[in-house]
């Protein structure tokens, strides 16, 4: 008897339509992942009640769990579509939802601008402008270069800001995706020149002290960057960050 995988799938029109959900069942292929799902849906998307309708939305590029753009929640836990094999989702249907936390745009895709917002403010970046040659950077000692390379893999999939209860449309928490990158820019011998503005970003409303330290980010996030970690040693470096303005030096 063939196998067939039963998914079920939250679709939604445009951004202020009214959600809704549609079964799908298709057969089973060796190796098969979400992506591939939706890709066979794509090519006869008719319901497993036989009605027609318009093809799935969703958002993907490299398919090897880099660029984040995947991400959406599959059985309830956010993840990418691209890595989340059939065979390991268990024998019950397989559930896809967009991520509750940024708006929808369409089905499965959402902005996850605020992500990237957040990026800005905490100036994610080291400034150098690339109008000439710099020459060789600085020496990083072998050990900061591996803890800096783990925070370096953030895709900005935005699973933590996912599962991250503080973050949401009621808060203006900037979530553990922005906030860790400071960690990584303010270890960097050149990104360490603007430490103070970043760190003052993460200082007010919205910073680091909104975070209630449930550590659900850590749990689901996909290249196992230490959050909660970064978050400690950024508490250390704002408080030394206080102490310097309340003592003026
Ligand atoms: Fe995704 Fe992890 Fe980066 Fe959060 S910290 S956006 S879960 S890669």
């Amino acid at each position: 008897m063939t196998r067939t995988i039963e998914l079920r799938i939250r679709r939604q029109d445009r951004p202020t339509a009214a959600s809704r959900w549609e079964e799908f069942s298709l057969p089973h292929h060796p190796n098969m992942n979400v992506i591939s799902c939706l890709m066979e849906i794509r090519k006869n998307p008719v319901t497993r009640q036989g009605t027609t309708v318009a093809p799935i939305a969703w958002e993907a590029s490299c398919l090897e769990e880099v660029c984040g753009s995947c991400t959406m929640n599959v059985n309830g836990r956010p993840r990418q579509a691209c890595s989340a094999l059939i065979d390991r989702l268990g024998s019950g249907p397989v559930t896809l939802e967009p991520l509750t936390k940024f708006p929808v745009v369409r089905d499965l895709i959402v902005d996850r601008g605020r992500m990237f917002e957040g990026l800005k403010t905490v100036q994610a970046w080291i400034p150098i402008d690339g109008t000439y040659d710099l020459g060789p950077g600085p020496r990083i000692a072998e050990p900061e270069r591996e803890r800096a390379y783990a925070f370096s893999q953030c895709m900005t999939c935005g699973c933590c800001m996912e599962a991250c209860p503080q973050f949401g449309d009621r808060s203006d928490f900037l979530g553990p995706a922005p906030i860790a990158q400071v960690r990584l820019f303010n270890a960097h011998p050149t990104g360490r020149m603007n430490a103070e503005e970043r760190l003052r970003a993460i200082m007010g409303r919205g910073g680091l002290a909104d975070c209630g330290n449930a550590q659900a980010c850590v749990e689901v996030c996909p290249k196992s960057i230490p959050l909660t970690e970064a978050f400690g040693e950024l508490g250390r470096q704002t408080t030394g960050l206080w102490m310097k303005d309340l003592f003026g030096r």
